[in-house]
């Protein structure tokens, strides 16, 4: 059947056959697989979709495609073998077919990806909640449903046309479905944070687009571990404070790395959230660069170092992580040593410009891939 269906030569959309989805989707040659597919409801996992995280890799089958990242980098041998294509990155020349690993095409799944909508917004609120990440309140002029653990695109018209994600702070509130948080870590050299933390952006117009991601709470008794770092505290707050409201039973621990004490924050939330849990709820900041003589009696290192030894029962835990990508490599390698399968291995990377420099390839010259 797909031999006859592939030798056709065609330019206006292409079938996109998902193995496992009883129905094509169609995917025309300017639209990316992977928005395709969550257009009709597919969740795919992703993540970044910039082509910088690897998370919505599939094995292209059949069909041709145009590849507008370099993948090697983020792609096994064996993958590259196999034909793995990155399907945030692809577009395709051809029909074409292709296979989703541990493609989750459950109720819970499908009802997580959400209608995407543009909002035009007003900065509302701004908090410090240390001395480099802010908290920002904006509100939109129509609603953005979400799941809890997922994030927005924002760009400041006139300012940056570029957009950048950023993760929800707070779980979905109905009576106030028309207003996002954001916690925003200042970046050294950073267009948009440096704008941001510069001056007081009280009433500043942005827009906003979402929303993206399949990082958010999975159902299940197993006890879940969590780890962050810096403004990574938003998404886990935010999934920490849906589990509350789900009633969820579960155990919990969760590690966050700072580098010194003023580096802290949202621990009033996090006593609030321990004091609702219905399970055991552990809050555990662990501080890198505390200075020695200083009064902190809690732990001391990275944040690697306390999995093993705080969370006795790892190996049976869920883990939910969100921050810098160099932190989250780390835990991910100890907690597949720990005997945690991928698939319960959750995570968003905060993934800036300068770790996505390397994925792109020099004057976006994309090219062919084919099924070989
Ligand atoms: C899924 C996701 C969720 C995120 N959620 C959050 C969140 O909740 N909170 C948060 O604070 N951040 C979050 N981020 C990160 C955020 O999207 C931005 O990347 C970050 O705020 C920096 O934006 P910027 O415009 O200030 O910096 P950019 O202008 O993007 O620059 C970032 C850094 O890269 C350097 N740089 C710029 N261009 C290059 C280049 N060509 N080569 C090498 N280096 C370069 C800059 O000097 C700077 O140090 C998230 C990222 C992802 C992918």
């Amino acid at each position: 059947m797909f031999g006859k269906l592939f030798g056709k030569k065609k330019t206006g959309p292409h079938m996109v056959h998902i193995e496992g989805v009883a129905k094509p989707i169609e995917c025309d040659e300017k639209t990316f697989l992977l928005s395709a597919a969550l257009r009709d409801g597919i969740p795919i996992p992703y993540s970044c979709r910039v082509g910088g995280c690897g998370t919505c890799k599939v094995q292209l089958l059949e069909g041709k495609v145009k590849e507008f990242t370099d993948k090697t980098y983020l792609l096994s041998q064996e993958e590259l073998r196999a034909n793995y294509i990155l399907s945030c990155q692809c577009q395709p020349r051809s029909d074409v077919r292709f296979r989703v690993d541990g493609l989750d095409l459950s109720a819970e799944a499908q009802a997580s990806v959400h209608k995407l909508v543009t909002r035009q917004g007003v900065i509302k609120a701004l908090r410090p909640l240390t001395h480099d990440i802010l908290e920002i309140s904006i509100e939109m002029d129509g609603p953005m449903e979400y799941t809890a653990g997922e994030y927005a695109d924002m760009r400041v018209p006139g300012v940056l046309e570029e957009f950048r994600s950023y993760s929800f702070a707070a779980r979905p509130d109905p009576q106030r479905a028309n207003l996002a948080v954001f916690h925003i870590r200042k970046v050294p050299g950073g267009s948009f944070t440096e704008w941001l933390h510069q001056a007081d952006r009280l009433g500043a117009r942005v827009e906003l687009r979402g929303p993206f991601g399949d990082f958010r709470l999975r159902s299940g008794a197993a006890p879940m571990v969590c780890v962050a770092g810096g403004s990574g505290m938003a998404p886990i707050k935010a999934l920490l404070e849906q589990a509350v409201a789900d009633g969820a039973q579960r155990d919990c621990t969760y590690l966050f790395g700072a580098r010194t004490q003023k580096d802290l924050y949202c621990q009033d939330d996090m006593a609030q959230i321990a004091a609702q849990w219905k399970g055991k709820f552990r809050f555990i900041p662990v501080l890198s660069n505390e200075p020695e003589d200083s009064d902190w009696t809690g732990p001391r290192g990275l944040v690697t170092e306390f999995l093993s030894r705080e969370v006795a029962d790892l190996a049976t835990c869920h883990a939910y992580m969100c921050g810098p990508p160099p932190m989250l490599d780390a835990a991910i390698e100890v907690l597949k040593q720990a005997g945690i399968s991928a698939d319960h291995i959750h995570f968003d990377k905060f993934l800036d410009k300068s770790h996505l420099a390397k994925a792109q390839v020099a004057n976006n010259t994309p090219h062919v891939g084919e099924n070989g």
